[in-house]
């Protein structure tokens, strides 16, 4: 039988993508995955890489694009940490849309890996390599997005600004968000940002909740420090800078500061209490209304709402003593907290010190600590990711979230650029590989996000 065009073209949909009604077009899965390819085996990594190679081969494609090299811009803190930022003209009714990824990734060593972090591989139905999950899913598919729209003749009612910075992970003085924000702000300027930090939950491979991040808890790290005058280690004396300290540590291990809830947590709970059994689901409902005693019983019945609902400080370094025969002059130890949104460094810092209740431990900020606001909920975007969510994984509830960890977000925020999480790229979550060994993230998954990201930009450009 002579084949004919659509069953060639449905053949080259099985050959080369995957196929399927809520999937991009194969010619844009290929996109996407072109690109995907490229950003991976660029090493971005903070010692060890660079981000301008990168920022430069997604400038050189836009530009093959026929974007104009006036809306193109490669700029940044140092020459080998560059970001790249591309802005597409919409109707300009209202003030631009901000699609924010970073191109950097935590550093992975080959010889930790069971194959070459620099190197996409497609193995079992999953994408491996460094930056998969993190963050290069999402760099990838703004970009193979952006350059859909503009093929589509799509015309936006604001302008879509895709900007994917450097150093996230390694933080610092090269932040590409942090220094954008300071440096030119013009370029980045927009209503509301849509950035990682909100993964989609998979359990045993069935999509459950597609998280919404609104808000971040802050980090906040403090020295503990003991000094003593010392002495021959043979004539022990009950003042111990290391028992002293420990004394200290132990107090603080056994604090737990008061579980409270937010805008962001009491929508999280009233919608988590509808996928969750009745047990838990009752105990949610209760503490969204805001039953005190509901949302102690809750930080304590798991890890994960124990972050969500409180402060937390754990001792993670420890250091002391300068002979194995001398007694110790200094002792001193790193506490990390993850603070609330709202709570202030200095009320941290002063519990910290009322708990340990010794002046001889002094208790001091490591580093600068930068705390900010949540966004504010938004009813455009949670109406159409919701919409799109049903749509694409009937019955999965969007769920807005304050995640435990620190995204660019964070700058963006206390500029006055609300900025939410939402990728709909969906992980197991006991399988969370971002930043580990073998960082992976399913095939499905990724072309499944970039259709939804589509739609989901799409929607919120459109009056
Ligand atoms: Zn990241």
């Amino acid at each position: 039988m002579k084949p004919t065009l659509s069953t060639l073209a449905l053949w080259a949909c099985f050959a080369t993508a995957l196929c399927s009604a809520a999937l991009p077009p194969p010619e844009y899965q290929k996109l996407a995955h072109d690109i995907y390819k490229q950003l991976i085996e660029i090493n971005t990594s903070f010692s060890t890489g660079a981000t301008t190679p990168a920022a430069e081969a997604v400038a050189a494609l836009l530009r093959s694009e026929g974007f104009p090299a006036s809306d193109i811009q490669v700029l940044g803190a140092a020459a080998h940490k560059m970001n790249v930022v591309v802005r597409y003209h919409g109707g300009g009714q209202r003030k631009p849309l901000l699609l924010l990824a970073h191109l950097d990734v935590v550093e992975a060593k080959p010889s930790d890996w069971s194959l070459d972090p620099f190197k996409l591989t497609e193995k079992d139905g999953f994408f491996y390599g460094r930056g998969t999950i993190d963050d290069k899913a999402q760099a990838a598919i703004w970009l193979a997005n952006l350059i859909r729209y503009k093929r589509e003749g799509f015309r936006p009612d604001r302008d879509l600004i895709v900007a994917l910075t450097a150093d996230e992970e390694g933080g610092g003085p090269y932040n590409g968000a942090a220094w954008l924000v300071k440096n030119h702000r013009d370029l980045i300027d927009a209503e509301f940002a849509l950035n990682e930090g909100g993964w989609g939950d998979m359990l045993n491979g069935k999509p459950s909740a597609n998280n919404l991040q609104v808000s971040e808890k802050y980090v906040a790290t403090y020295r503990f420090e003991v000094k003593n005058k010392g002495g021959h280690s043979s004539l022990p004396v009950p003042d111990n800078a290391i028992y002293r300290l420990a004394e200290a540590l132990i107090r603080i291990s056994k604090y737990k500061f008061p579980a409270q809830t937010n805008e962001v947590t009491k929508a999280y709970l009233e919608q988590m209490a509808k996928v969750s059994p009745e047990s838990t689901a009752g105990l949610m409902r209760a503490a969204a209304q805001g039953s005190a005693k509901a949302i102690e019983q809750l930080a304590d019945s798991s890890t994960a709402l124990n972050a969500t609902l409180r402060t937390t400080c754990v001792a993670t370094m420890l250091d002391g003593g300068h002979a194995m025969n001398a007694l110790p002059q200094t002792a001193g130890a790193t506490v990390n907290c993850r603070v609330l949104p709202g709570a202030k460094p200095e009320e941290v810092l002063a519990t910290l010190k009322r708990i340990v209740a010794d002046a001889q431990v002094s208790i001091t900020p490591s580093g600068e600590i930068v705390s900010g606001p949540a966004s504010p909920l938004r009813s455009d975007l949670m109406k159409a990711a919701s919409r799109i969510t049903d749509t694409m994984w009937s019955g999965v509830p969007v769920v807005p979230v304050m995640v435990m960890g620190a995204t660019d977000g964070l700058y963006l925020r206390n500029a006055g650029i609300p900025t939410y999480g939402i990728q709909g790229l969906f992980v197991e979550v006991n399988d969370f590989r971002a930043h580990g060994r073998d960082e992976r993230l399913g095939i499905q998954q990724f072309y499944e996000g970039e259709a939804f990201l589509y739609e989901l930009v799409k929607a919120l450009a459109t009056p």
